[in-house]
């Protein structure tokens, strides 16, 4: 059954089953649907005189020298050997696999799949896949590549799954009725998941993805179709109708509103005038002047006698809503009150806010997630606003709205979304876009340089310094790795403090730090007394500090350009000229490309949009987001024409009534109840 436990399945048993339970896998299910991350062709075999530096390959030789194993210290030892096909011999290494010393046999022949390299005139195999030629299983054929595997090798994975491919696929039945199939010239879905783990070729890999990527898009559509239904078919939603604060306060701005700001807000107010609740998206660019919407559509609702809400995705960022808000109310001079609560609130303050948020007296309470907790309590929440959205999950925005009678809810992101993929992942949300700039901005000047010329950019960096400004060096992405990330920040902290800026001070930020000591060093960073912050990405979101002119990014092809973006962001929010620079460190025509892009605009929707194009929709959420996202992988979606196909036929399928009265989909009905599990969805 698909149900049972992992455990059970041959070839798995308790030990393994833990591993794979750390990694979501907990049924034969949910093992079938691990999808790989990539693939190595090892249908082709190469002689050793065809190979080429740096490349990945399979070859076939037989081992003509006992293997000898060198012990270097307690913790590395490397076991040598050398093998010959009929065109020549290279050496071959492993590091740490003593093990192999008695499976690799003088004399036979085996297939070794890996990178190679060239050392002094000679190639060499650095720890490839070794399989003895007689046994051999992963030649010939397309090897899938998994993500995450928690300790399993790569091997492990394959051979589990496999297991599960022969016991198990016959139990899987179709998600998708066979008149969607037929017409959208899909895969059966034991056939999806049989060539998506290991594609005979090509064509059947490709139409096993289409099948895939159509069959999640489809609930993920459905579901967010039905939610959005369901929140505007309700009557129940709150009126509100008093905007003399919102007045008040828009009169005592010391600048006059864009016209998208007010355009937004316009949108905003009449949402919320009506008794439908409010389910709206504001995409603006970086400085496109989101927070003073934000305040507008909060004094709303206070005006008209409710409290409001906004929740950011980091302290560092609520903080500074906080301030904001702060600030404006008392150049306007309303007697609000406004709170904070986060998680590193001290306990008595924190009990202190929830009394008083509880009984009414605060009238904006502002915060990190610390705001959906059980124990906070609202008297009458009006209106809900997330900042930097993607960040949560469409369950958090639920957490945080089901903590009223149907609260208007506002969310706002500065990652320019290209509508297509807005509307796949918003889909239960109606769009407003702030799309012009206060006027006066200036340009932020930005330069790709490759690693050589870095000791110049620090150079540049310092004569700013000595000008009296401050910069940011942002240390390489490494995805999925934290502890990495940390000791790379580290590592260019230690070293630049040592050397190039040995004679200034230099602050070091991440995110495995505490909240406190997070906030003493923006603090610091603040008051001038740090003059370059290096950092991983924490400082991403939000983060205003106007005497900060210079943001450079090291390893920048590691980023998704809407990420460079955001970080350019942070310069350029002060009076004088800011700038950005891209140590790109690769020299590939895409690397090029993506930084040219950069180079050559600052509108963040265009930016968005070239992305999209070169990378496709999974950059836009990276790997360490939440919710939905999650559940679309980037390597499952990439082919735009489906989105569409597949945005079309949701609504055809909500209109026609389909999933009321069609037996035929009854199991996509069961999925989307699965995926929106706490959305209460009703199909009507
Ligand atoms: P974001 O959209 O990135 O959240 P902010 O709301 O932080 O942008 O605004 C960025 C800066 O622009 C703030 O200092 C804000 O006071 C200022 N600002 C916002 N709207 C305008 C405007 N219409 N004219 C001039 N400055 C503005
Ligand atoms: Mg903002």
């Amino acid at each position: 059954m698909l149900t049972t436990d992992i455990m059970y399945l041959k070839g798995v048993g308790p030990k393994r089953a833990e591993k794979l339970n750390k990694i979501g896998i907990n049924t034969i299910e949910d093992l079938l649907n691990y999808f790989p991350v990539k693939y190595e062709d090892r249908r082709v075999l190469t002689k050793i005189n065809n190979l080429d530096e740096d490349k990945k390959y399979l070859i076939r030789v037989k081992i003509i020298q006992e293997p000898t194993v060198q012990k270097l210290n307690k913790k590395l030892s490397i076991l040598k050997t050398v093998g010959k096909d009929e065109t020549g011999s290279v050496n071959i290494v492993f590091f740490n696999q003593v093990y192999l010393k008695d499976k690799i046999i003088n004399g036979e022949w085996y297939y070794l799949y890996g990178k190679c390299k060239c050392e002094f005139n000679r190639y060499e195999f650095t720890s490839p896949d070794i399989e003895n030629a007689k046994s051999a299983i992963r030649i010939g054929k397309i090897i899938p590549i998994y993500g995450l595997t928690n300790n399993l090798t790569n091997n492990e994975m394959i051979n589990i799954i496999n297991n599960a491919i022969e016991n198990n696929i016959s139990t899987v039945t179709n998600v998708l009725p066979n008149e969607l199939i037929n017409k959208y010239e899909l895969l059966d879905k034991k056939d999806a998941i049989r060539f998506l783990h290991f594609p005979p070729n090509g064509t059947k890999y490709k139409l096993a993805k289409k099948t895939i990527a159509f069959e999640k898009l489809l609930i993920l559509q459905l579901g967010l179709l039905y939610i959005k239904r369901r929140i505007n078919h309700s009557d129940e939603g709150l009126v509100f109708n008093n905007d003399i604060l919102c007045n008040k306060l828009i009169e005592s701005i010391p600048y006059n509103l864009t016209g998208a700001q007010s355009r937004v807000i316009e949108e905003i107010k009449s949402d919320m005038g009506s008794n439908k609740t409010m389910n709206r998206l504001v995409q603006g660019d970086v400085g496109s002047g989101k927070t003073v919407v934000a305040i507008v559509a909060m004094l709303y609702a206070v005006g008209s006698g409710y409290q409001a809400s906004m929740m950011a995705p980091t302290e560092i960022l609520a903080r500074q809503h906080f301030d904001t808000i702060n600030e404006y109310i008392s150049n306007s001079n309303m007697d609000i009150k406004v709170g904070f609560l986060a998680g590193s609130s001290k306990s008595s303050e924190k009990k202190k806010i929830l009394e008083r948020l509880k009984s009414g007296d605060i009238d904006i309470l502002v915060g990190t997630h610390a705001l959906i907790e059980n124990n906070v309590e609202f008297n009458n929440i009006g209106i809900v606003i997330t900042d930097e959205q993607h960040r949560f999950g469409v369950r958090q925005r639920a957490m945080l709205s089901n903590k009223g009678k149907n609260p208007d809810i506002l969310v706002m992101t500065a990652t320019p979304i290209p509508r297509t993929l807005a509307l796949m992942f918003y889909g239960d949300l109606d769009i407003s876009v702030i799309d012009e700039m206060p006027p006066n901005r200036q340009e932020i000047k930005t330069y790709s340089i490759s690693g050589s010329k870095k000791s110049e950019a620090y150079d540049f960096i310092k004569r700013q310094i000595n000008e009296g400004r401050q910069a940011y060096i942002v240390a390489p992405l490494i995805e999925d790795s934290e502890k990495l990330e940390l000791d790379s920040a580290e590592e260019i902290y230690n070293t630049l403090s040592n050397n190039y800026f040995k004679d200034y001070k230099l602050g070091l930020l991440h995110g495995k730090m505490k909240n406190s000591e997070k906030d003493a060093i923006m603090d610091e960073f603040y008051s001038g007394n740090i003059d370059v912050l290096v950092s991983t990405t924490v400082i991403e979101v939000g983060v205003n500090v106007p005497n900060a002119v210079v943001m450079m990014i090291l390893n920048s092809e590691r980023f998704g350009l809407a990420q460079l973006h955001q970080l350019r962001g942070r310069v350029g929010r002060g009076k004088h000229q800011s700038y950005c620079i891209l140590v790109n460190e690769s020299k590939s025509k895409k690397s090029k490309d993506r930084m040219s892009i950069m180079t050559s605009t600052n509108n963040g929707f265009i930016i968005a949009e070239e992305d999209l194009k070169i990378r496709g929709p999974g950059d836009f959420f990276g790997t360490r987001q939440h919710g939905l996202t999650e559940y679309i992988s980037e390597s499952l979606i990439g082919d735009m024409v489906t989105v569409q196909d597949v945005q079309l036929l949701s609504k055809q399928i909500v209109e026609e009534g389909c999933l009321v009265n069609n037996k035929e989909y009854k199991n996509l009905k069961y999925k989307i109840l699965c995926l929106f599990n706490d959305e209460n969805i009703v199909f009507n």
